[in-house]
């Protein structure tokens, strides 16, 4: 089915909050791993996000070019090509992008968006984030309101993030951020709240912070705290009522135990972003090809190697398979399995 329009993804994001599961989303950096995702909801009939780092934007638009935004776009019109194909409906999306990236890596694709709407298509994008993490909250929320505005008259949903990510992934690094940034006050909660629900009738998600890490890191060494989000949407509740619930985000999905998982599912989180572990999930096989095949595909003492072994289609297609099993397994752990909502 084609990418989402805005009704689509409002009655999906919907969908997930009523029924408590939550649609994986994907980081992909090449037409490859859009595909194994695509590939992954279509088997699973699930509905989910396909997303794009500014890295992974900057690694599509090839190594000379190094342009984010241009390869998002290149990423998101091949989504809109092939996804017409598969029987799910699948909506893009821009992962983390810090303040000083808002003007060479969002505004591009929000002018892309303009352009296509302008002439009766749907935007490019179906939601943007915006991770004014690192600014004090009062800018953080000024520029997310500014970004609100000008998304929500696109048909474009925004996540907004508050608090820090631990870890590190694609350039955004804090590894050494003091622990109590690695969870989200109630207070900063209800003040996201306000000052968003300002924008009349928009849409937006937020990835509030409850010691979630991006990367994979080894047992023991992360503390999540899913109550965390069931305090901070009970302090929105009770000022604001039952509708203020937050649509929220869960980063750093990789490596999460599927306890805590489920967990959060339970207060409100309808979207969580998986990439470490898709990253490994397509350089495993890859690896197994390398080792096992290792006079195949390389030309050892004078010898030619075997062309069947070394076209890189061979070991991209397992990387591909590979990658699409892990993200059947996101589906399974965020219960998103049979949730299409079909058209
Ligand atoms: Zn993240």
């Amino acid at each position: 089915m084609p990418v989402v329009d805005y009704k689509k993804y409002c009655q999906m994001l919907d969908n997930a909050k009523k029924n408590k599961f939550a649609y994986p989303a994907i980081n992909v950096t090449s037409e490859i791993s859009a595909n194994a995702c695509l590939e992954a909801f279509a088997e699973l009939k699930c509905d989910g996000i396909i997303q794009v780092s500014t890295g992974g934007g900057e690694f599509a638009s090839g190594t000379m070019l190094k342009d984010a935004a241009l390869g998002a776009i290149s990423i998101a019109n091949h989504v809109h090509l092939v996804a017409e194909k598969y029987d799910i409906n699948v909506a893009l999306h821009t992962d983390h992008c810090p303040a000083k990236k808002v003007e060479p890596f969002l505004m591009p694709l929000i002018e892309e968006s303009r352009k296509r709407v302008k002439a009766g298509l749907k935007p490019l994008f179906n939601s943007h984030m915006f991770d004014g993490s690192e600014l004090p909250l009062k800018d953080n929320m000024d520029k997310a309101v500014e970004l609100l505005k000008m998304c929500n008259e696109l048909g474009i949903i925004l996540e907004v993030e508050a608090g820090v990510v631990g870890g590190e992934e694609d350039g955004v690094n804090n590894e050494g951020a003091p622990k109590e940034k690695l969870y989200t006050t109630p207070e900063d909660m209800v003040e996201v709240h306000k000052r968003l629900s300002s924008v009349k009738d928009a849409r937006f998600m937020f990835a509030a912070t409850f010691g979630n890490v991006h990367g994979v890191y080894k047992p023991g060494n992360v503390k999540l705290r899913p109550d965390i989000l069931k305090h901070g949407q009970d302090a929105v509740v009770a000022k604001y009522g039952p509708e203020a619930s937050f649509y929220l985000v869960f980063h750093g999905g990789s490596g999460s135990a599927l306890s805590e998982i489920r967990e959060t599912l339970e207060y409100g989180v309808i979207k969580m972003n998986v990439d470490t572990d898709t990253q490994y999930a397509f350089t495993r096989p890859l690896v197994d090809h390398m080792l096992k095949n290792y006079d195949g595909v390389l030309k050892v003492e004078g010898e030619v190697g075997n062309k069947k072994l070394y076209d890189p289609r061979t070991y991209l297609k397992k990387s591909e398979e590979s990658m699409k099993e892990r993200v059947k397994q996101a589906v399974k752990d965020l219960r998103a399995e049979g949730t299409t909502l079909g058209r």
